[in-house]
């Protein structure tokens, strides 16, 4: 019997040892950390072993083929002595992708996936298509495979997962643009992370389909460098180049497969990068088949997604906005650019080698205050100190949203957007937005 062996028993390690052991294999679960007691549970009411807290040699590299959790770096000495001995290693979505003939509906991007992820789904949720959203957002791929049957699904992807993906092919793939992020894990060479990112159109044939920003001038140049098969459908905010769904006299349209049009103000998501995630998830829709209707109708009511420019409350006439999910510095230069009030701005976490000079600009222009919130800020006082802006320097959520509170006056805006990960000062980066919309709750 074919042995898989799980490295990470998260949503996506648990998922997949359920499906593998539903297909008959020899299965076994190994996580370096603590295990959640709910994939605990999952594993043991499917008969599947595991341990935690530990690696044991033994018990893992005798595996045929290895599935890795995409949060694993592969500078991990179990990393590298599987590698040393070529045992095969790859991702849950491609292991699950090997076992469904549904329709797959991939998005990656650095920036903007959960939300056209979500606004996808939306749509062909609500034009009744029976479909699974998967990835990154909601249940592994795999559990899904294993216990459901749907017709579509509908993938976010991050360059991790694209990164252990090799013959799994997607029937839309939407790519959203490719900014510096996560370079950390490659070599903090951006290269490699494009590479990465470009993986989405791997396997593709002339039947599929691959949606992607037109004006992003990473993926311009790297097409170039591609021989696609698939059908290409560009999208931009103007009527260029050769894009064939744009923003033209406030109109928002599609020229195919199906031309598809609407008022731009009817659209429920705002702010420029949300008209690039509207523009895409009106082509995958369309593409899938989608009537023109329903597609309107999923544009008009998708209601946001949360910790993304999500409105926390308005205090003393001093407005909140969560976008705890931006943690990288493109990002917050989009929710800076929508800001239409002075904004006090909280920056800080953990950087991921970050270059804070692309929301120089923006800083200047808009920003009357900043709030560092952060265990190590030294490098966000390099860039910002200069700027005679006033700065504070906060090490709490609590502190931080009495700081803000101090600085902002009645009409102002205060955004959290902090260009980092959160793990110095917070579990995840939900919990750093939980807690802001808590404290602004309590002003
Ligand atoms: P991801 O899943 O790729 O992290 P999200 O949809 O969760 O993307 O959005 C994360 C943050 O990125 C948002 O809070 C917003 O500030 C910004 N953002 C969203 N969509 C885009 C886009 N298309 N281009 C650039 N920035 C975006």
């Amino acid at each position: 019997m074919k042995r898989i062996v799980i490295l990470g028993a998260a949503e996506s390690g648990a998922g997949a040892a359920v499906l593998a052991k539903n297909k008959g294999f020899d299965v076994f679960v190994s996580d370096m950390s603590a295990i959640k007691d709910k994939y605990k549970d999952l594993l043991n009411e499917h008969q599947i072993p595991w341990e935690e807290g530990q690696h044991t040699e033994e018990l893992i590299l005798n595996a045929d083929e290895i599935i890795k959790s995409p949060g694993i770096p592969d500078k991990a000495p179990m990393i590298q002595k599987i590698k040393a001995l070529n045992i095969p290693i790859i991702s849950e979505i491609e292991f699950a992708g090997r076992y469904t003939n549904a329709k797959m509906i991939c998005i990656t991007g650095s920036n903007g996936k959960t939300t056209t992820t979500s606004l996808i789904y939306h749509i062909l949720k609500g034009a009744g298509y029976n479909v699974g959203l998967a990835g990154n957002i909601g249940r592994s791929l795999a559990l899904q495979v294993a216990e459901e049957s749907f017709d579509y699904y509908v993938i976010e992807l991050s360059s991790f997962q694209l990164d252990n993906m090799y013959d799994f092919r997607a029937d839309i793939a939407v790519l959203m643009n490719i900014t510096p992020d996560h370079l950390d894990r490659y070599d903090f060479k951006m290269q490699n992370y494009v590479d990465s990112k470009m993986r989405i159109t791997r396997n593709q044939t002339a039947d599929d389909a691959f949606v992607f920003w037109n004006d992003d001038p990473v993926v311009k140049r790297e097409l170039e460098k591609y021989d696609l098969k698939a059908q290409l459908y560009p999208f931009s905010e103007f009527h260029e180049n050769d894009a064939i769904a744009y923003v033209e006299d406030e109109e928002y349209v599609i020229e195919k497969p199906t031309p598809f049009n609407m008022e731009q103000e009817e659209l429920a998501l705002t702010g420029k990068h949300n008209l690039y995630n509207s523009l895409a998830a009106g082509i995958t829709a369309d593409i899938a088949g989608v009537s023109s209707e329903l597609i309107r109708k999923g544009l008009q009511s998708f209601a946001g997604v949360e910790h993304r420019l999500e409105k926390a409350g308005r205090v003393r006439g001093i407005d909140f906005v969560n976008d705890s999910k931006a943690t990288n510095v493109n990002a917050c230069w989009y929710a800076l650019e929508s800001m239409k009030q002075p904004t006090v701005l909280i920056l800080g976490g953990v950087d991921k080698g970050n270059d804070y000079s692309e929301i120089f600009d923006l800083v200047r222009e808009k920003c009357i205050g900043l709030v560092f919130l952060g265990v190590d800020n030294a490098k966000l006082h390099a860039a910002f100190d200069s700027f005679g802006i006033p700065i504070r320097d906060v090490r709490s959520m609590k502190d931080c949203v009495d700081a803000c509170y101090q600085m902002a006056k009645p009409g102002a805006c205060v955004l959290l957007s902090p260009c980092c990960a959160s793990f110095d000062l917070f579990k995840n980066m939900e919990d750093r937005g939980d807690q802001f919309k808590q404290y602004v709750r309590e002003l």
